[in-house]
Parts: C-alpha cells; sequence; structure tokens
C-alpha cells in the first residue's frame, strides 16, 4: 500500500496549484458577484490540458489517470466551486457518456473538441419532475425514418446554456420504464428545437449556467445516439459513479480553501492580545478540520484506485462522495466559525466556501440516495 503521490502526479497538482493561485483566485470573488461563465479561464485551461484531463491523448485529452484527475479538479475547486462544477460537469458527466459509450466516430467527431475544449458538454439528465427517480423522466425521443424527434425539457443542466455537446437522456420507449431510456447526443447550434429556457439564481456555484432546457420537435440523426437503444439508464449510472469521485474532489477543494484561509486568519487576528490560535478552541477546530479533509481524501482515492483497476467502486464512489460533500460544508461552517462577524460578510471568501460546499450534498447523487446505494451495496 503507497500513500504517496507519483512523480507525475505531484507535477499535475503543482501544476494546476500554480495556476488557481495565480489566475483563478484573484478573480475568484469576481465570478462569484457577477455569475457569468469565465469562458477565458476555460480557455486558459484548455491550452494547459485541463478540459480532458482523464481521456487518452489520441481523442485530444491529457492521458492521466483518475487519481491525477481527481487531483486537478480538487486544486481547481480550491480557487473556484463554479469552474469546479464546469469542469466536472463538461468532463466527468459529458466526456465520459462519449469515451465510454460512443462509437469511434462519434468519439473522434465529439469528444476531441470536447476534451480540448473548443466545445463545452453538459449532461441532461434530470427533469422537473425526475431528480432521483431518474425513471420518472417524460422527455421522449421517438423514432422518425432516420431521425429521432425530441419532445420535453431538462431542468438544473450544469453547463446547459453554453453547451455545444449536451448528451440526453429521453425514452425511446416510454412504456419499457428504465430499460425505455436512451442516450443521444445534442448539438444546441445544429438541432432546431434546442431552447434555452433560462438560467437558475443560485445559492453558490456561481460562474457555471445551471439551464433549463426545453426539446419542441427537435430532430436527431440515429447516428447520434449512443450505444443502443435502451441502454442510456446504465449509461447515467455509470457515468454518475466515476463523477461522483469528482464531486468528492470538488467538496475537498472548498474545503481545502477553508483551512487554508482559517489557519492564516487564525494567526493574523488578536483577540485578547494573542492571535486567536493560540486558543486551544481555535486549535481543536483546525485540527479537525484538517483529520476531516485528509479522511474525505483516502476515500476519494480509495475509489479512484478501484476504478483505475476495473474493480467494481459503486460503494466506494458513493462513500466518498458522501462524506467529502458534508465535510466540505461541516469545515466551512467552521471557516465562517474561526473568521467571526468577518466571516459572516463578503470581505473574506469563506461565506463563499459555505455556499458553494452545499451543492455537494445535492447534485450527483443527494445524500439521502447516496446512503440508499451504500446500504443496498452493504445488503446485498
Ligand atoms: C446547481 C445544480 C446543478 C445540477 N447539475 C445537473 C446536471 O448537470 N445534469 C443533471 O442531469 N442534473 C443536474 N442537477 C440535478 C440534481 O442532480 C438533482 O437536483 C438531484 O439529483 C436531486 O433531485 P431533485 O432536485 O429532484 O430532488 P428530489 O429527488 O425531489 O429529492 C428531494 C429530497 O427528497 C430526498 N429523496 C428523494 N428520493 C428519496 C429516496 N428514495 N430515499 C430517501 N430520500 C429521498 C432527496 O434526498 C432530497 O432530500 C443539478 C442540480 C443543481 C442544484
Amino acid at each position: 500500500m503507497d500513500f504517496s503521490l507519483s512523480t507525475e502526479q505531484k507535477q499535475i497538482r503543482d501544476m494546476v496549484s500554480e495556476f488557481v493561485d495565480e489566475e483563478i483566485k484573484p478573480v475568484a470573488a469576481d465570478i462569484d458577484a457577477n455569475d457569468e461563465f469565465p469562458q477565458d479561464l476555460v480557455d486558459e485551461m484548455s491550452k494547459l490540458g485541463l478540459m480532458g484531463m482523464p481521456f487518452p491523448e489520441e481523442y485530444g485529452g491529457a492521458g492521466l489517470d483518475y487519481h491525477s484527475y481527481a487531483i486537478g479538479l480538487e486544486e481547481i475547486s480550491r480557487g473556484s466551486g463554479g469552474l469546479g462544477t464546469i469542469v466536472a460537469a463538461h468532463t466527468s458527466l459529458a466526456g465520459n457518456m462519449l469515451y465510454e459509450f460512443g462509437n469511434e466516430e462519434q468519439k473522434q467527431e465529439y469528444l476531441t473538441p470536447v476534451n480540448e475544449g473548443t466545445d463545452i458538454g453538459a449532461f441532461a439528465l434530470s427533469e422537473a419532475g425526475a431528480g432521483s427517480d431518474v425513471p420518472a423522466m417524460t422527455t421522449t425521443a421517438e423514432k422518425d425514418g432516420d431521425e429521432y424527434v425530441v419532445n420535453g425539457g431538462k431542468l438544473w443542466i450544469s453547463n446547459g446554456s453554453v453547451a455545444d455537446t449536451v448528451t440526453l437522456f429521453a425514452k425511446t420507449d416510454p412504456e419499457a420504464g428504465n430499460k425505455g431510456i436512451s442516450s443521444l447526443i445534442v448539438r444546441p447550434e445544429e438541432d432546431d428545437g434546442f431552447i434555452v429556457e433560462g438560467t437558475e439564481h443560485k445559492l453558490g456555484d456561481k460562474g457555471c449556467p445551471t439551464a433549463e432546457l426545453r426539446f419542441d420537435d427537435m430532430r436527431i440523426p440515429e447516428d447520434r445516439l449512443l450505444g443502443e437503444e435502451g441502454d442510456g439508464f446504465v449509461h447515467a449510472l455509470k457515468t454518475l459513479n466515476g463523477g461522483r469521485i469528482t464531486i468528492a474532489a470538488r467538496s475537498i477543494g472548498i474545503a481545502r480553501a477553508a483551512l487554508e484561509d482559517s489557519l492564516q486568519y487564525s494567526q493574523d487576528r488578536e483577540q485578547f492580545d494573542q492571535p486567536i490560535s493560540g486558543f486551544q478552541a481555535i486549535q481543536h477546530k483546525l485540527a479537525d478540520m484538517d483529520t476531516k479533509v485528509q479522511c474525505a481524501k483516502l476515500l476519494m482515492h480509495q475509489a479512484a484506485d478501484k476504478k483505475i483497476r476495473g474493480e467494481k467502486f459503486i460503494k466506494e464512489a458513493a462513500q466518498a462522495k458522501l462524506y467529502a460533500s458534508e465535510i466540505s460544508r461541516e469545515v466551512a461552517n467552521e471557516g465562517i466559525q474561526i473568521h467571526g462577524g468577518y466571516g459572516y460578510t463578503k470581505d473574506f471568501p469563506v461565506e463563499r466556501y459555505y455556499r458553494d460546499a452545499k451543492l455537494n450534498e445535492i447534485y450527483e447523487g443527494t445524500s439521502e440516495i447516496l446512503r440508499n446505494t451504500i446500504a443496498a451495496q452493504l445488503l446485498d
């Protein structure tokens, strides 16, 4: 058992960390305030190979192992939770759908520009009446000659309003429950009937547009089907499993930001003629924050390790995401407490970490659904 990072993993960490400190952190408060998609940063990250980290170089990816990808995403999220979601939805969800389930032509045509960052990806699964209950979706894709005609709508789609490629789930056989769900590649610029209804005004996760989409007799060529008809539910579950590892990474990145800021602040802030870091009450908070971050990292890398080895990792990914998401909120909460009144204001970024952290407990499987998943695996 080796807990140390390889030379390549350290290089990735250091490269992304430097980029985060120099390019992302200085503008993170502006991204939060303006809630605009940070195209300039995404372009810079594309040049660094950060928009296709875990995919092979032959498809424009960086060819990194899943540990390195998670480390990269952790660093990005340490700078901005919104950017963390942009990269995670683009890569772990849309990119993974194309890589795992696309045929060779689909990979060449759609995955390569996604990995290169010239196209932005989105993953459209959730609907107004179908969040945790995926098979309740009502969006349909009806075959008409050599096309599918898609009708319905999707809600809360990260990158949805800026995406060039959307991996969409729709029912090709509405009577067949989860076996009637198929996945399709949608190209918003080309496909008439793709409508962005609007974007959400959210608590946090700013900079990543969360869109409501509508499909009005949208015609998709049949060669944009991923895999076979009826494979969509399995595609979604498998993709979300890998995605959960990277939401753990986003959670850890945010928690680390809160810890790092709190360590600094506690040494700068003086009360009763001494830095507050001298008080044992504050020291214990810092100790607990760091312990939680380290535990979350171990769970994340355990899940990544199983994924790399090709072993089943449903339970491990769910545990990593469940634990990391809950501790990211707890650590950010303690970060505010250590900052006192200042922590409750926008003078310090720790309140942003708290707002960004909360989302981790909701998307890609709520904490309640993840506990169901873990229990089902234990009882299986
Ligand atoms: C900012 C943001 C970005 C998102 N990005 C995407 C995206 O890119 N693509 C996408 O497809 N979706 C996305 N989502 C949707 C997200 O995955 C769903 O919100 C999530 O799955 C929960 O679904 P819901 O909101 O309908 O809640 P519901 O399923 O209605 O759940 C409400 C509550 O009931 C609980 N509950 C539901 N069922 C059970 C059960 N069986 N047992 C116990 N408790 C249960 C839940 O845990 C929750 O606490 C995003 C959401 C947000 C907020």
